[in-house]
């Protein structure tokens, strides 16, 4: 590219750069007619710089532009050089006191709960800081992009509206001064001119129409054949066919393809094409036709190359003006002043109003651009935003409209502005009272649903796409009017009580449009046809909910308002009602000598709608009247008189019913839009708004009417009437048998019709029904859900009602009726009941649904069972009634009321048939309980001379009237208090008469009432029911004991994991203990014992008997017996990894012989300790296989495990694995013939193993040359001068049994397999390598943990572990008896020249690039397969220790190269010990054969020290390999924790305390080898400082360090950018918590190929960084994401918590997050211990809908 493009700029440069900015603006300053000057200049240079071909290069045109078109604006407006004009201007400029920062997606905003005006008041990250409101309640969100900081708006802060920053510009900003009087008058002049050429320039051209032609002033002379196909975005068609159809028309590649898309979706517009018409012409045909098919074609215009040109300038200069007026407040305010000054034509000829006007038919990219110069400027003068706000509001319907019919989102519509001034309680004030905002907005919205029915109201059936899409838009406006409420104005004029009267008629007009919408009518015989539409009204209904609760607060604020609204709602229910008696003859009803008329009407036969807006309102407004001093001072000032009760009552009582039928299942066949309807009715969300003021209403029609009367009408509503008014209904219906449905059926709207009464007596917690406050209505509502159980924060928060401010008010009381308990490691924190808010348990506590009431009745008995009280649950003690709902509480003791207690008491007493239900009873005996309540209160509270009128007991001691003479309701309790059948009850009767005589015996004492005598009786029985109470209670407790152990054994049978982790670890721990006791308990009296070696401890053999978890036999470990297995998962690692940017490149060709000691690619194996026969696991893994293949013909779905590379699950614990090891009795016992005569030295041992390698060498060659291998004999091997006792040609027997063999090498080929990622081959030679290099690296990996965690070595390990390394352990040792001996013996050759340097090994790595443990392993495990040929007498002890030392040697050399640097400050007097005397000669040495390139040093004691530290490590991994290759224990000493064992280390391992004497005493061949080490030219490369060495100890790896604070996050990764679309926002910034790499991911953009598939930017980050496992944090989500490879990946639960204890997965509720290190530390651990994928493999088992995510693409 870049070759192309020099030429072509300096072609154009020369003709271009000669133009001077000073020059041009000189020409200007003598100019007569200054836009003619300039619009020559534009139209002739702007052409020549932007649009020069199909591709924009928009370095080179802003370069250009500013030099020849924004400099002389430039030169102009400061009449000298910008440079100095523009400082002198920021100089004198005094800075605003408004941050005004516009955000960036993504960027984090901040919101005072506690100061902040409304939720829409934000602050940016950095003002937040600065500001006092972060000690506050705050909340945190991210931003959607758009909008600004309204730090230094006094207006939308109550308090602390100043950050520290922009404080200090406030001092004197109380006189509002012209920001004019700083400019020179010259400054002021040409900046007008110029803005206002400018400004008209930009406006032109951008709203420009005309496809080929430029406006006459800006026509070029010679016109070029040269046009851009330009396509447009829109919101209706998919990336994909935007791609599809790209790649089509204009024949481009699919990448080129995506870049348009992605420019077309950002910016709006995008060219696709350019060249003459024609071609661009031919383009547009092909995009238009493919995309029309389905819906309305794309965008596409064919405009000419020079009004492109022009409109990207019109942009660019855009933002040079916003840049500009940032110096200076006296520019801004000149800016806004051309900008709102009216043109020529009049109304709306502003250029503010033409953008505004135009803005949807701008493109995204232009829209953006003037909106932030809108938001830079206009909203920034204080003085302008009122002007702007005005022609805002003047423009406000045509804005809305233009957007409801645009297609793009809100935050593109200029109509977005609302929330920046509407929300501002100045301007919207004032625009309520001059431009009469509300009513506009609430017109506005009605235009727009103009579908309504017969009747007038909104019908939203049958509405066709594009009417629900504009259903969709047209929503946003009652946003707007929320924002235009959301402040509550504190003073009221007459012009704004006039206007809001006004906004409220026509408002209560939208009301009356919803008021009966959606009727239903009950389908009797078949089912409905059709579900009919409900979701659109209940969606307009949620919105406004808030809009209709801060009407009703607006009129609280001013009484005159409050009359008025109220006597407006009342005349508007009225109309609605309108028609309501007509035609019809009332009915007559009668029961108990009352009679009242009604309407006949009936429920479940004619049409019925759960949308009662206005009813609902005037409920809420009558209770603001009932809250105000109006109703009791002035009671004529309301219109309480025209109310009709009847009337009020009618519609609630209505839909409560229709409620009640459909729980007793009689709309049924009107299908689920019906069910879900009162759902929602009774959902948090809306009930405030419906139901709460449904019963409400009903209040207030019984406390204004007979409740007789009220009774009579709801039995006839409830169509319960004639049951209550048939006295021998009970007999006549227990007769009859058939109509047990039907009885059944009445029997619920019984119970539901109890169920509300109880709630229109109970229900006074609302401030103006009750004597309440607010706090105690929520105080109550978080009892009542604390009451069901123990509750999180946010569980808490989502169950109560939230305000227009996103507040429910829950913390103010919280602390009074709740205790907090803090989150363990999972699981978050919880708030529990205050013991002594228990009292306060309502059971028919109207919020409850129907499945909460149970549980917390069931809770509630349980606690009170545990506190050893009785199990009654009695109403609670209630407050008083407010004055104008005082009369309610006469329902309890009215005639008809009396009349349905005694009838199902009766019902109850005869206990026939199915007649009574024990929920009518409980329900019955509730409202007993109530009036007792009552009447208590009454007598209790009661003044002197008052009488109490309230005499229920009275009432209740009586007998039943004639004709029946049934008992009296006290009888009949004290008749039922023995009923066998009503056990459960029996509390609640004994409450019920404990009360009662309480009562009686206040009466008494105030010498009144005649009570009838039960006393005497009452206590006896209670006394003798106790006992047996008491009983039964016990056996209960205990069956229901034994219930839940049977329940917890099934569970963990089932879920033995997934339920319980603890448990299944500690189960894990018990079954396979077996075989850890047996390998612990050989007594070993030996004081010290020796891990290796010839003086290795002899350990007794011991048998071994383990049981297969599938068959469940047990069988013994043994050589010759069939193989036992292990379930284990091989996997590649990288968390020892100290190089990541290393990997494995090519596979096949990789030697994995020497593992570098920055240990980048290693092998780890991990098992869950589960044994099986190998058979049976052959066995289960061919079915698991079958039933795969099976099921992935069938579903093609994907599991959690891929069968085909091998994966199954554990059948015991479902752990993924991926082979299995072999379960083996310690091999070296096997082969080990002890030899005790002498054993040579190091020195001799290495001069007999090299001759022994140097004759296999010879060997070898010759197997290599055809001709002699035919003709090879003994003499040809004589003349080889064989080492005396050494016998190439001897093969040793394999000792174990085939079926162990098999396994040997499955586990061997799935190491190589996995550790490699190629094709199992079990010939190849690098699999013995492979077996041993998963040891060592499983063995280092286990170190580093018990080191991280301070644990000592030998601490008793999980048995998972100790199994597993002892198996791979043994395995690996005995791998060389299945692989080809003369591989093996190549293997140790070569391992062995790494340090004793022979011929023939070509290129051997340096002892610096030598990973010292893995060698080790590597030649102790294929020692054998050349001591196997080895008759001489030496035995493998003797081998494995002259290799541990040798090793070791080589480790301390290593690290004295590398690791040792002089402490400074520490001086320890040189010398002292003899230890430290030899490490310094030692260094000495070293010093010498590297030629002095190593540094001097002088301390031995921290040459000492040095070592000592970083040759533990091996030491410690050393102990632990012998440990398990050998069997023998380990010492006491090292099991405990504290100080490092260094000589107990040594002991075990047969190395001399002073390890230096190794050296001494193989004086001769040491010095030899060192300085063959030494002289290797990469020692020296590295001494010279050429390259770079890993230095030891080896630190360990940690995920990276996290902030405390979670919103640092969220802006590091606002400011990150997608590293592929320059300079674009990242949708989906992600972290690797291993790297600290920033990702974009789940984004077309960073789309990588990886094996031949598109994957996200994550699936390739952990092919490099993890070898195929990643931990991420994805930012904007707060989630914790890990995958593995390219199928499997789970979300898991962030290390961030909120103050409450919780995670916010999904960033939702914004409550401020801290960083918790133990979760942080929890995921570290599954990190270090290889869990991950495990965890993966858990999760994806216990939630299906995992398995099927594309994680690829994150
Ligand atoms: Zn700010
Ligand atoms: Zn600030
Ligand atoms: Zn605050
Ligand atoms: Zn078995
Ligand atoms: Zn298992
Ligand atoms: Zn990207
Ligand atoms: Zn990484």
């Amino acid at each position: 590219m870049a070759s192309e493009l020099e030429p072509e700029v300096q072609g154009l440069d020369r003709s271009l750069l000669e133009c001077s900015a000073e020059e041009t603006a000189g020409k200007w300053l003598q100019a007569t007619d200054l836009t003619r000057e300039v619009n020559q200049h534009l139209a002739y240079y702007v052409p020549k710089i932007y649009c020069r071909g199909p591709n924009p290069f928009p370095q080179k045109e802003d370069m250009l532009a500013h030099q020849v078109l924004l400099g002389p604006m430039e030169w102009y407006l400061c009449g000298e050089d910008p440079e100095l004009g523009f400082s002198k201007l920021e100089q004198t400029n005094k800075p605003s006191h408004l941050c005004g920062r516009v955000f960036k997606v993504g960027e984090p905003t901040y919101s005072c709960r506690d100061c902040a005006v409304d939720p829409t008041c934000v602050l940016c990250m950095e003002c937040f800081l600065g500001s006092i409101h972060r000690d506050h309640r705050y909340r945190m969100t991210t931003s959607g992009g758009g909008g600004f900081c309204d730090c230094g708006d006094t207006e939308a802060w109550k308090e602390g509206p100043y950050c520290q920053k922009h404080e200090l510009n406030t001092s004197e900003i109380e006189e509002e001064e012209d920001p004019l009087v700083h400019l020179s008058e010259d400054v002021i002049a040409r900046t007008y001119n110029i803005f206002a050429i400018m400004f008209r320039y930009a406006v032109e051209i951008l709203t420009w129409e005309k496809e080929s032609e430029l406006p006459p002033d800006l026509e070029m002379v010679e016109k070029s054949d040269t046009y851009y196909c330009m396509l447009f975005n829109d919101e209706v068609h998919t990336y994909e066919q935007v791609i599809y159809t790209l790649q089509k028309a204009v024949n481009c590649t699919q990448k080129e393809a995506i870049g348009f898309a992605t420019t077309v979706d950002r910016d709006g517009r995008r060219s696709v094409r350019y060249g003459d018409f024609q071609y661009c012409e031919q383009a547009k045909s092909v995009i238009v036709r493919n995309t029309s098919r389905q819906t309305k074609p794309l965008k596409v215009q064919v405009m000419h190359s020079s009004i492109v040109a022009h409109q990207n300038f019109g942009l660019k200069l855009l933002s040079w003006l916003g840049s500009i007026i940032g110096y200076s407040d006296g520019l801004r305010r000149i800016l806004c002043q051309v900008g709102l000054q009216e043109g020529p034509n009049g109304e709306n000829s502003s250029l503010v109003d033409r953008l505004m006007l135009s803005d949807s038919k701008l493109w995204k990219g232009a829209r953006s651009v003037y909106h932030q110069l809108f938001m830079s400027s206009l909203l920034m003068d204080l003085k302008y935003k009122k002007l702007f706000a005005v022609r805002f509001a003047k423009n406000y319907e045509r804005l809305q409209s233009d957007y409801v019919t645009d297609d793009h989102d809100r935050e593109f519509s200029v109509a977005d502005l609302s929330v920046q001034i509407f929300t501002v309680p100045s301007l919207a004030r004032m625009l309520i009272t001059e431009e009469n905002l509300m009513t506009i907005i609430i017109k506005t919205f009605m235009d727009h649903l103009r579908h309504r029915d017969a009747q007038g109201r909104f019908q939203f059936e049958r509405y066709t796409a594009l009417q629900a899409f504009k259903f969709r838009r047209v929503q946003s406006l009652i946003l707007d009017l929320k924002y235009v409420l959301i402040s509550k104005p504190t003073e009221w004029s007459d012009d704004l009580r006039q206007k809001f009267l006004e906004g409220f008629d026509a408002f209560l007009e939208l009301l009356k449009c919803m008021q009966g919408m959606d009727p239903v009518t009950r389908q009797v015989g078949q089912h409905i046809e059709m579900e009919p539409e409900w979701e659109a009204a209940f969606t307009l209904q949620m919105k406004l909910t808030h809009v209709i609760s801060m009407m009703q607060d607006w009129c609280a604020l001013d009484e005159k308002v409050l009359i008025e609204a109220y006597k407006k709602c009342l005349a508007v229910l009225t109309q609605c009602h309108g028609g309501f008696t007509d035609g019809e003859q009332p009915v007559t009803l009668s029961i108990c000598g009352h009679s009242v008329e009604t309407i006949r009407y009936c429920v479940s036969k004619e049409k019925v709608s759960i949308h009662l807006p206005v009813s609902r309102l005037l409920a809420g407004l009558h209770v603001l009247v009932s809250k105000s001093e109006v109703a009791y001072k002035f009671p004529e000032l309301l219109p309480l008189s025209e109310l009709s009760p009847p009337m009020l009552i009618e519609h609630p009582l209505r839909c409560l019913v229709l409620c009640a039928q459909v729980h007793a299942g009689m709309w049924r066949r009107n299908g689920f839009s019906l069910v879900n309807q009162i759902y929602y009715y009774h959902n948090v969300k809306c009930r405030r708004e419906m139901f709460d003021k449904d019963i409400v209403m009903l209040q207030t029609g019984v406390s204004m009417m007979d409740p007789n009367h009220f009774l009579m009408i709801m039995l006839s509503r409830f169509e319960l009437h004639q049951i209550f008014s048939t006295p021998d209904y009970g007999k006549k219906i227990s007769s009859e048998t058939t109509h047990k449905d039907l009885v059944q059926q009445n029997n619920t709207l019984i119970e539901e019709m109890l169920y509300l009464i109880i709630m229109l007596v109970g229900e006074r917690f609302s401030p103006g029904v009750g004597q309440v406050n607010a706090t105690d209505e929520i105080k109550r509502e978080i009892i009542h859900q604390l009451s069901i159980k123990p509750m999180a924060h946010s569980e808490l928060v989502k169950s109560l009602p939230e305000d227009e401010n996103k507040e429910t008010g829950m913390e103010s009381v919280i602390e009074a009726v709740a205790h907090f308990k803090k989150p363990g490691l999972t699981g978050r924190g919880m708030y529990e009941l205050k013991p002594e808010c228990a009292k306060e348990f309502n059971l028919y506590f109207y919020h409850f649904s129907r499945a909460e009431q149970s549980k917390a009745e069931e809770a509630q008995r349980k606690l009170k069972r545990q506190n050893k009280e009785d199990t009654a649950l009695p109403p609670p003690v209630l407050p008083p009634f407010c004055p104008l709902f005082a009369s309610l509480v006469n329902i309890l003791q009215s005639d008809v009321m009396l009349l349905i207690m005694r009838t199902v008491l009766q019902w109850t007493v005869e206990h026939n048939g199915h007649v009574w239900s024990e929920s009518m009873l409980q329900r019955v005996l509730h409202l007993i309980g109530m009036a007792l309540q009552e009447e208590k209160q009454h007598l209790e509270n009661v003044m002197e001379e008052h009488v109490v009128t309230f005499t229920f007991t009275q009432k209740i001691s009586k007998p039943g009237e004639a004709p029946n003479n049934s008992p009296s309701i006290l009888a009949m309790l004290e008749t039922l208090q023995n009923a066998p059948y009503l056990e459960v009850h029996k509390d609640m009767i004994r409450w019920i008469l404990k009360t009662f005589n309480a009562i009686k015996k206040i009466r008494e004492s105030s010498s009144t009432s005649p009570v009838a005598e039960t006393e005497g009786t009452i206590m006896e029985e209670s006394s003798r029911d106790k006992d047996k109470a008491e009983r039964k209670r016990k056996a209960e407790i205990a069956r229901l004991r034994r219930e839940k152990i049977m329940a917890q054994m099934s569970e963990m049978q089932r879920h033995f994991i997934d339920e319980n982790k603890e448990l299944f670890q500690q189960t894990l721990e018990l079954d396979a203990s077996i075989s850890a006791v047996l390998d612990n308990s050989p007594v070993v009296s030996d004081k010290t014992l020796t891990a290796l070696g010839p003086a290795q401890t002899r350990v007794p053999e011991q048998r071994q008997f383990v049981t297969c978890i599938l068959c469940q036999e047990e069988q013994e470990v043994k050589v010759e017996s069939r193989a036992m297995v292990l379930a284990a998962f091989v996997q590649r690692s990288t968390v020892l990894s100290k190089n990541r940017s290393k990997f494995i490149q090519d596979p096949e060709k990789y030697d994995p012989l020497f593992m570098h000691p920055d240990l980048s690619c290693g092998t780890h194996t991990g098992s869950c300790g589960h044994i099986m026969h190998a058979h049976c696991w052959q066995r289960y893994f061919d079915s698991v296989q079958a039933k795969e293949q099976r099921r992935q013909q069938r579903l093609r779905l994907h599991t959690s495990y891929d069968v085909e590379n091998g994966e199954f699950l554990c059948p015991l614990c479902e752990c993924l694995s991926n082979t299995v090891i072999p379960l083996l009795l310690p091999p070296r016992n096997i082969f080990n013939t002890l030899h005790f005569s002498d054993q040579p030295n190091l020195t001799q041992w290495i001069r007999t193993i090299s001759q022994q390698i140097k004759a296999l060498q010879v060997l070898r060659k010759e197997e290599n040359t055809p001709n002699t291998a035919l003709s090879r004999n003994l003499e040809n091997v004589d003349e080889l001068q064989l080492p005396e006792g050494f016998r190439p040609d001897f093969h040793p027997k394999n000792p174990y049994s085939e079926s162990i063999k098999e396994m040997l090498t499955t586990f061997g080929t799935a190491t190589y397999k996995v550790g490699l990622k190629v094709h199992p081959n079990e010939e190849d030679p690098r699999v013995p390598i492979m077996c041993w290099g998963s040891c060592a690296y499983t063995i280092q990996s286990i170190e580093r943990i018990l080191s991280d965690e301070d644990k000592p070595l030998f601490s008793p390990l999980p048995c998972r572990l100790d199994d597993c390394l002892r198996s791979l352990t043994r395995f690996a040792a005995a791998h060389w008896t299945v692989a080809s001996l003369s591989v093996v013996q190549g293997h140790f050759c070569k391992l062995f020249a790494s340090l004793v340097p022979g011929d023939n090994h070509g290129d051997l790595p340096c002892i610096l690039d030598i990973d010292m443990f893995h060698l080790l392993v590597g030649l102790v495990l294929a020692f054998p397969a050349l001591q196997c040929q080895d008759f001489s007498g030496i035995s493998l002890g003797t081998g494995d220790l002259h290799v541990f030392h040798l090793v070791t040697m080589a480790h301390i050399i290593q690290v004295l190269l590398t690791s040792c640097t002089e402490e400074n400050g520490m001086d320890q007097e040189n010398a002292s010990g003899e230890e430290e005397l030899a490490v310094l000669a030692l260094y000495k040495t070293l010093h010498q054969y590297t030629g002095s390139a190593l540094k001097e040093m002088h301390s031995g004691w921290h040459l000492l020290r040095n070592v000592r530290a970083g040759i533990m490590p091996f030491l410690r991994c050393s102990a632990l390999f012998f440990h398990y290759l050998n069997g023998v224990p380990s010492p006491p000493e090292i099991q405990a924790s504290g100080t490092s064992h260094f000589e107990h280390l040594c002991n075990y391992l047969s190395l001399p305390n002073n390890f230096i004497c190794l050296f001494q005493e193989n004086k001769e061949i040491m010095k030899l080898l060192i300085e063959s080490w030494c002289h290797n030219i990469e020692v020296k490369r590295y001494l010279e400082g050429e390259r770079d060495a890993i230095s030891y100890p080896r630190e360990s790896n940690k995920l990276i360090d996290l902030p405390e604070d979670y919103s640092s996050l969220i802006n590091q990764a606002s400011n990150f950018s997608c590293p592929k679309s320059g300079g674009d926002k990242s949708r989906a910034p992600t972290l690797c918590l291993v790297c600290g790499t920033l990702l974009c991911s789940q984004s077309y953009c960073c789309q990588t190929e990886l094996e031949g598939e598109d994957v996200g930017a994550c699936t390739a980050h952990t092919y490099s960084c993890g070898s195929g496992v990643g931990i991420f944090l994805r930012v904007r989500e707060c989630q914790v994401l890990f995958l593995a490879g390219k199928t499997k990946g789970c979300f898991y639960s962030p290390p961030y918590l909120d103050d409450y204890g919780e995670t916010d997965q999904g960033l939702r509720r914004g409550n401020p997050l801290h960083l918790c290190r133990e979760r942080f530390k929890k995921i570290q651990k599954l990190w270090h211990q290889h869990s991950i994928t495990e965890e993966i493999g858990h999760a994806q088992e216990a939630n299906q809908t995992l398995v099927g995510i594309d994680w690829q693409h994150l």
